[in-house]
């Protein structure tokens, strides 16, 4: 029997409840509400925390989760679910981008942020303080923003702990996706970083582009965390056998280097977005200048499959327009002169991943 009571500040589900409502964020600057539902089980098991709207501009997500937070029923449940639909409201509610307008910063680069700090790194700190450090599991949900195309994946850091690798690997390979994307490394400020850095076990899961907010998409999201919470015992497990996977490792991000428009050379299919194998050298596009017409033309620095890349039209110096991966060989690691040096090329704290 689990007989504790299920606290986030201000809001508490008793063991068989589910409590929801908000939750407010002193970002020293600002407060801010943090939609929260609680779903404490009766049953023991691991506590799960799963957040939505990191970033602006990528509905789905948060449309899923609060399927899912309506879905979930805490008789059914072994252990404790947390759900954030809206980790960032600034960013969610205003501008819809991935910095907050507050102060123009991504959360997903400062976890797990600083109480100290401005109002977004206060923000990461809030969310680690009140949700990840006290989870045995994280899942963090992302989607092609309205200015990227992406292949779904799950995407995992490893942390040189074998048990948490491990852990880590089997529920990466839980939600049905067949691309999973692992970091060779735990560092920088994204979220499922930061907390495989602190030993929770913790995944981004990507699904959808464009910013769209298609209810098949949605559904289908739905499905992929139903399928991990019984892979993780919080729910009854249904018989059904994992879906295959390929594992991938970062080889590239690429970014701009020049203001102006942006045509990328990698094939875009107008509906299904089909985006080609690369090799290093291959062209990935041209950013030209609206002014004078001047080109620069934009090579893959490694080969690889593109996972995710720019579709606006306007691109500033430093904007992401393609991360590659290529399929992932254990034996490389520890060969470290065969493997490119991962996340070549890449922006300072991902191998990759910008969602
Ligand atoms: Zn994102």
């Amino acid at each position: 029997m689990n007989d504790a009571t299920l606290s986030v500040g201000s809001l508490h589900a008793q063991p068989g409840t589910k409590a929801r409502g908000t939750v407010q964020a002193d970002l020293g600057t600002l407060t801010v509400d943090i939609p929260l539902t609680l779903v404490n089980g009766t049953r023991p098991g691991p506590r799960v925390v799963i957040t939505a709207g990191v970033h602006g501009g990528e509905f789905t997500p948060i449309d899923a989760v609060v399927r899912l937070a309506d879905r979930l029923d805490p008789r059914e449940v072994h252990g404790q679910v947390i759900v954030c639909p809206v980790a960032n409201p600034p960013a969610v509610y205003q501008g819809r981008l991935n910095i907050s307008p507050v102060d123009g910063v991504n959360l997903n680069r400062v976890f797990p942020g600083d109480p100290a700090g401005g109002p977004t790194e206060r923000l990461a700190a809030w969310l680690f303080a009140h949700l990840v450090d006290g989870a045995d599991v994280y899942i963090d949900l992302h989607c092609g923003g309205i200015d990227q195309v992406l292949r779904d994946f799950v995407g995992y850091r490893l942390t040189g702990d074998p048990d948490l690798d491990k852990a880590t690997a089997e529920l990466a390979g839980s939600f049905g996706i067949e691309d999973v994307i692992l970091g060779l490394k735990a560092d920088g400020g994204n979220s499922h970083a930061a907390a495989a850095r602190r030993g929770v076990a913790a995944v981004l899961v990507e699904v959808g582009s464009l910013g769209q907010r298609d209810e098949p998409t949605a559904l289908r999201r739905v499905d992929g965390l139903l399928t991990a919470l019984r892979h993780l015992g919080v729910l009854d497990q249904d018989g059904s056998a994992p879906a295959p996977i390929r594992e991938w490792v970062w080889s590239a991000g690429v970014t701009a280097e020049a203001a102006g428009l942006w045509y990328p050379e990698f094939s875009l299919d107008a509906d299904a977005y089909v985006i080609g194998e690369l090799v290093e050298g291959d062209v990935l596009g041209r950013i030209v200048d609206p002014a004078d017409g001047t080109e620069h033309t934009v090579h893959a620095p490694a080969g690889g499959r593109v996972f995710y890349g720019m579709h606006g039209l306007t691109v500033a110096p430093g904007a992401e327009l393609a991360a590659l991966a290529v399929p992932w060989d254990p034996d490389a690691v520890s060969r470290p002169d065969t493997l490119r040096t991962p996340g070549a090329g890449l922006g300072s704290d991902e191998t990759a991943h910008r969602p």
